[in-house]
C-alpha cells in the first residue's frame, strides 16, 4: 500500500494538512479527508462512465463480508439519494464454520447501520448441504462451486424480488487477472467476458449486473476502508486459493504498474471497450428451471443432479420467491 511514512512530513496536494497517502497514478499525496473524497469521486465516476445504474431504481448489493463489497455497499448508502437508487444487501451463507457465522454478523451489522434492508440466504437451508459438504461429494474445486452457485442464487434472487441490478465488489486487479489468464491458456470465451462494469439484462433470465469497482485498485480499497474504519471479516476464506498462473499474473502487473503507474486502468478501459456487447453464447432457458443455460439444462439443475439424483433449480426458485430461505 502507497502510505506515507509518518516520520517524513508530507503535505497534502490539495491542502495544509500532513498527507496519509500516495496515490501514484495521479501523482497526489492526499491527507485523510481528500483520499475518501478522491475515492468516492473516481467510483461515482466509474459509475456515470459506464452507466451502471442506467433506469435501475431498486439495486441488490451482493455482500461476502469482505472489505470489498462493505466499500460498495458504504459508498452506495452515502450517495444513494444523488444516485436515486433503492439499495438491499444479500448475503450467502456457505456454512463455512466460523468464517461463515462471522461474515454473516458483519453484513447483518453494516446493513443495518446503513439503514439498508437485508437478505441472508443459507445454503444449508436452501441445498441440505454446506459449502465443504458440496465440495467433498462433487470433488469440484471450491471457488468454481462457490462462484457457480453465488451467480445462480443472486441472479434469481434478483429476478423473483424484482431488482433491476446486482452489484459486486470485484475490483481491477482481481478481474485483469481473471482476463489475461484467459488469454494466456487461449480460453477468452464464456463468463469472463461478463467480468465488465456493467453487464445487461436479459428479460426474465438475467439480471443486469453491475461492478462500481471495476476500475478501483485493490490498494485503494484497503486505503479507504482502513481509513474510515469500515468493518470487514479479517480472515480469508479458509478454501481461497489462486493457482500459479494467476499468482504470476499478479505480481507481473504489480511489477508493470510501479513502472508505468495507471497501466492497469488503461488496460481496464480498453477490455471495457474492446469487448463485444452482444455475447456470442447462445443463452436458452433451462428446461428444468427457466433459468440461463447454454445446453437447456443449466449449470446448477446439472450439479444437483449429481448430487441430489434431480435439478434442484426448481425448488431454490421457489423458495426464493417465497422467501422462506431468509434468516433476516
Ligand atoms: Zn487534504
Ligand atoms: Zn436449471
Amino acid at each position: 500500500m502507497y502510505l506515507v511514512k509518518t516520520s517524513l512530513r508530507v503535505k497534502c496536494s490539495k491542502c495544509e494538512r500532513d498527507a496519509v497517502i500516495r496515490v501514484p497514478y495521479a501523482k497526489l499525496n492526499l491527507c485523510k479527508e481528500h483520499y475518501v473524497e478522491y475515492f468516492e469521486k473516481r467510483v461515482l465516476k466509474t459509475i456515470e462512465r459506464y452507466k451502471v445504474f442506467r433506469d435501475a431504481k431498486k439495486v441488490l448489493i451482493a455482500l461476502s463480508g469482505g472489505k470489498d463489497s462493505l466499500t460498495i455497499l458504504h459508498v452506495l448508502t452515502k450517495y444513494r439519494d444523488l444516485l436515486r437508487v433503492q439499495l438491499a444487501g444479500v448475503h450467502l451463507d456457505l456454512g463455512i464454520g466460523v468464517y461463515s457465522d462471522e461474515s454473516r454478523k458483519i453484513v447483518l451489522n453494516a446493513c443495518r447501520d446503513s439503514g439498508v434492508e437485508c437478505y441472508i440466504i443459507s445454503l444449508k437451508d436452501l441445498l441440505n448441504y454446506t459449502l465443504p459438504e458440496l465440495v467433498e461429494k462433487t470433488k469440484r474445486p471450491p471457488c468454481s462451486l462457490c462462484g457457480l452457485l453465488k451467480r445462480y442464487i443472486f441472479n434469481t434472487a434478483a429476478l423473483e424480488w424484482g431488482y433491476d441490478v446486482v452489484v459486486t465488489g470485484h475490483h481491477m486487479d482481481d478481474i485483469l487477472v481473471f482476463r489475461l489468464k484467459e488469454i494466456l491458456i487461449g480460453r477468452e470465451e464464456g463468463e469472463v467476458l461478463k467480468l465488465l462494469p456493467y453487464t445487461e439484462s436479459v428479460k426474465g433470465l438475467y439480471a443486469a449486473r453491475a461492478r462500481p469497482l471495476y476500475e478501483t485498485y485493490e490498494w485503494e480499497i484497503r486505503a479507504y476502508s482502513e481509513l474510515l474504519g469500515i468493518k470487514h471479516i479479517e480472515v480469508s476464506c479458509p478454501f481461497k486459493y489462486r493457482d500459479v498462473i494467476s499468482t504470476n499474473i499478479a505480481e507481473m502487473l504489480e511489477k508493470i504498474e510501479k513502472e508505468v503507474p495507471g497501466f492497469e486502468i488503461t488496460l481496464a478501459r480498453r477490455f471495457a471497450r474492446k469487448t463485444p456487447r452482444e455475447s456470442s453464447e447462445v443463452v436458452i432457458s433451462c428446461k428444468h428451471c427457466g433459468m440461463p443455460s447454454s445446453s437447456g439444462i443449466c449449470a446448477l439443475c446439472k450439479l444437483t443432479m449429481k448430487t441430489h439424483g434431480s435439478p434442484m433449480g426448481p425448488s431454490i426458485r421457489d423458495a426464493l420467491r417465497n422467501k422462506r430461505i431468509l434468516l433476516a
